[in-house]
């Protein structure tokens, strides 16, 4: 009895040990592990991650699937609302639970554009919250994430109708150049179609309005190509040939095709009258009352036939 005990004390004592020495394994940088780093690598698969390499199955990966795509779809812009330093504050505050990938400041500081990189490209951002974009809900894991250092509106105008808010201007050319610059380059490494750079508003109309109506999509579009935006002469079309005729069934499914989430019950109901207004403070900022108009659908239209494959009816 007492050499068995004995035993098991041994036992547990080896056991522990080994699971000492497992968890380090997963800690560890596998640089800075020479054991690791001898393992030689398999021939049919040069480049398996160490981390799956095993002695107890060999990793296939002779075939490689066509259906794959990158998992940072969406690019989602926003404003901060706050200052910078206060915005970084939150953002390395765990209490907070909120992040972007990046960061861009209203200006430079002695005469250094700096952007801040603050989550890593490969990792979740806690941007987005509840959102929903052209059928993917939830857009944290499938987005990057831009803050950019930009007031939003007086707190006192919280309660006010969008349109007689005082919306801060952006700061500075330097700034919009920055991000174009940065957006560019993720768009490009992604492969980020246009009608997916979007912002908070689009995706969470009604409960965010960032980055706001003084946002420049349209100089970002017209001088960058960056994102969507109409054809004038698309709009011309169908505001003579096709205008809208109040039919709120029509203008939902339009929004929806075009990536909003909104309600398809035909009644122009709170839902509805937000994801027009986000609409229009992206596409038609001198308007963006949630009202529709025969403008506001003359452009949508034209948005759908360019990036969602609408087809022009016939005269
Ligand atoms: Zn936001």
């Amino acid at each position: 009895m007492k050499s068995n005990r004995y035993l098991s004390f041994i036992f547990i004592i080896l056991s522990s040990l080994t699971l000492v020495a497992c968890n380090d394994d997963d800690k560890s940088d596998n640089t800075s592990n020479p054991s690791i780093n001898n393992t030689p690598p398999s021939s049919t698969a040069p480049n398996v991650p160490e981390y799956i390499i095993s002695e107890n199955y060999q990793l296939d990966q002779t075939y490689l699937s066509p259906n794959q795509d990158a998992r940072q779809m969406m690019l989602v812009l926003h404003y901060t609302a706050i200052p910078l330093e206060e915005t970084l504050r939150r953002f390395m505050s765990e209490e907070y639970a909120v992040s972007s990938h990046y960061l861009i400041p209203e200006q430079a500081q002695n005469s250094k554009f700096i952007v801040y990189n603050l989550v890593p490209d490969d990792k979740r951002a806690w941007h987005s919250g509840t959102s929903y974009w052209q059928g993917n809900r939830n857009l944290n894991p499938s987005s990057i994430g831009i803050e950019i250092v930009n007031l939003g509106f007086p707190e006192t105008d919280e309660l006010v109708p969008l349109m007689q808010r005082r919306w801060y201007p952006y700061a500075s050319k330097q700034q919009i150049e920055v991000l174009a610059e940065v957006i560019k380059k993720i768009v490009n490494k992604y492969q980020i179609t246009p009608s997916r750079i979007i912002g908070h508003s689009d995706i969470a109309p009604g409960r965010k309005f960032d980055p706001g109506p003084l946002f420049p999509w349209e100089q970002l579009y017209r001088e960058h190509g960056i994102g969507a935006w109409y054809d004038d002469e698309t709009v011309n079309f169908y505001r003579l040939y096709f205008p809208w005729k109040d039919d709120v069934q029509s203008l939902q499914s339009k929004l929806a095709a075009y990536g909003y989430d909104v309600p398809q019950n035909g009644i122009y109901d709170d839902d509805t009258k937000n994801a027009v207004s986000a609409f229009q403070m992206h596409f038609y900022p001198k308007k963006y009352d949630g009202i529709a108009d025969v403008e506001t659908i003359a452009r949508l239209d034209a948005l759908l036939e360019k990036y969602r494959g609408q087809q022009r009816p016939t005269l």
